[in-house]
């Protein structure tokens, strides 16, 4: 079955044309990201080439549009290649692209007015674009996708499955000579169509890069502190909860460290503001760095963290208190120059009857504890007493 290929151009153009209409509104909500407008130039242009290409079969002998469609068309690749780069934070090779479509013009200006030839035309479309899509994927696996890499493959899946339909145009040609792009026969019908597919499934993954990111973004706020990136309260007790549950089930244990940073407010006084931040930074990468990976770390109050380590007995946690204190002892913050000691309250989940908060309650005694003997000092709960002592090291 042999499509109209105007018809089919027509398509490309108008759905290309409304696609731009989404990405715009893209570009204006989420500005925040890199490349959203420049991908939407990009839909624009391709409209527009696939226009030209329509318009050329209702005025064949107007070569200048044969020209224009097909610089549209290439450099709408390249701007996708360009805003897929920014998009995932790479810088991309300006002087490279604008090399190429130079040479693309030129080559344009040969084939089309100089010494027409369309198999020739079709292959510097086709390869260009292919490369233009080759940088695209190869930026979409090595850049920074964290947290919307599901569509960032989609669009590098989408943007192979183009490339292998033009390769495979060209390479139909060699054998089945085609004249102009609108002989209705099954290359251009199988060309026309696939690109109407690719162009939709390519759009649609950029699309839902942008709202994978803005979801990811959006939780990371909900979920994280803005000044030392660990936990906030609300997602530590998220995660309490399900600890709670889990090894309730399972007859685990879990143990809890509340620490605070001690005279935070000399500190500030000290230091400034901007000092105290400093330290607070500054600790929750010296925890983290102390932590295993399935640990978690959040910012419980003003300077005070709790530490939550699943599968972690008392003793086991009073070590990696210990050992979180005597680091922070040893590595003032500021590069050095801002010294400062924390005192730290232990404890361990392993009665089910006994709620989350009673727990906290009773580690919060336990650093108050240990803030009374002294400071700079680490104080376990004591299973068998419901109040604090400190354990002999
Ligand atoms: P202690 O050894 O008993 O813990 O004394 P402290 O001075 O650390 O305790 P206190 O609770 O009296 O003071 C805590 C200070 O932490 C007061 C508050 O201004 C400061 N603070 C809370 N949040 C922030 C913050 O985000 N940045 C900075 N720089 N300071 C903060
Ligand atoms: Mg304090
Ligand atoms: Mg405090």
């Amino acid at each position: 079955m042999n499509l109209d290929p105007a018809t089919m151009s027509l398509m490309v153009s108008v759905a290309s044309m409304l696609h731009s209409t989404i990405l715009i509104f893209f570009f204006l909500l989420a500005n925040q990201y890199r490349g959203i407008g420049i991908y939407a130039a990009g839909t624009i242009f391709s409209s527009l080439g696939f226009l030209c290409f329509l318009l050329r079969s209702l005025q064949p002998e107007f070569l200048f549009l044969r020209f224009v469609g097909n610089l549209f068309t290439v450099f709408a690749r390249i701007f996708y290649a360009v805003a897929i780069g920014k998009f995932v934070g790479k810088k991309p090779p300006y002087f490279f692209w604008i090399f190429a479509g130079t040479v693309f013009a030129i080559s344009q200006v040969y084939l089309v007015y100089i010494n027409s030839n369309y198999f020739w035309r079709n292959c510097s479309i086709c390869f260009s674009v292919a490369i233009a899509y080759c940088v695209a994927i190869y930026n979409l696996i090595k850049g920074q996708t964290a947290g919307f890499s599901t569509s960032a493959y989609f669009t590098a899946i989408a943007l192979g499955g183009e490339s292998a339909i033009l390769m495979f145009r060209i390479v139909a040609m060699i054998f089945f000579p085609v004249n102009a792009l609108f002989e209705s026969n099954v290359i251009n019908t199988a060309t026309l169509g696939s690109t109407f597919a690719f162009d939709y499934l390519r759009n649609a993954g950029f699309m839902m890069m942008i709202g994978q990111r803005l979801y990811q973004d959006l939780n990371n706020l909900a979920n994280n502190d803005f000044l030392t990136n660990t936990l906030n309260r609300r997602a530590m007790q998220k995660y309490l909860k399900q600890e709670v549950s889990k090894c309730s089930r399972h007859h685990r244990e879990f143990s809890l460290i509340l620490l605070d940073i001690d005279r935070f407010k000399l500190i500030n006084d000290t230091y400034g503001h901007e000092g105290g931040d400093l330290v607070l930074k500054h600790i929750s990468d010296l925890i983290a760095d102390n932590l295993r990976s399935y640990d978690f770390l959040s910012r419980w109050g003003g300077e005070e963290f709790l530490i939550l380590l699943p599968e972690t007995s008392l003793n086991e946690a009073v070590d990696v208190a210990e050992r979180l204190r005597i680091a922070v002892e040893n590595q003032p913050a500021a590069n050095g120059s801002i010294p400062y000691t924390i005192s730290l309250g232990v404890g361990t989940w392993e009665r089910k009857n006994k709620s989350i908060e009673e727990l906290i309650i009773a580690v919060d005694e336990a650093l108050y504890q240990a803030k009374k003997q002294g400071r700079n000092r680490v104080v376990a709960l004591n299973e068998t007493s419901s109040s604090a002592d400190e354990l002999p090291f």
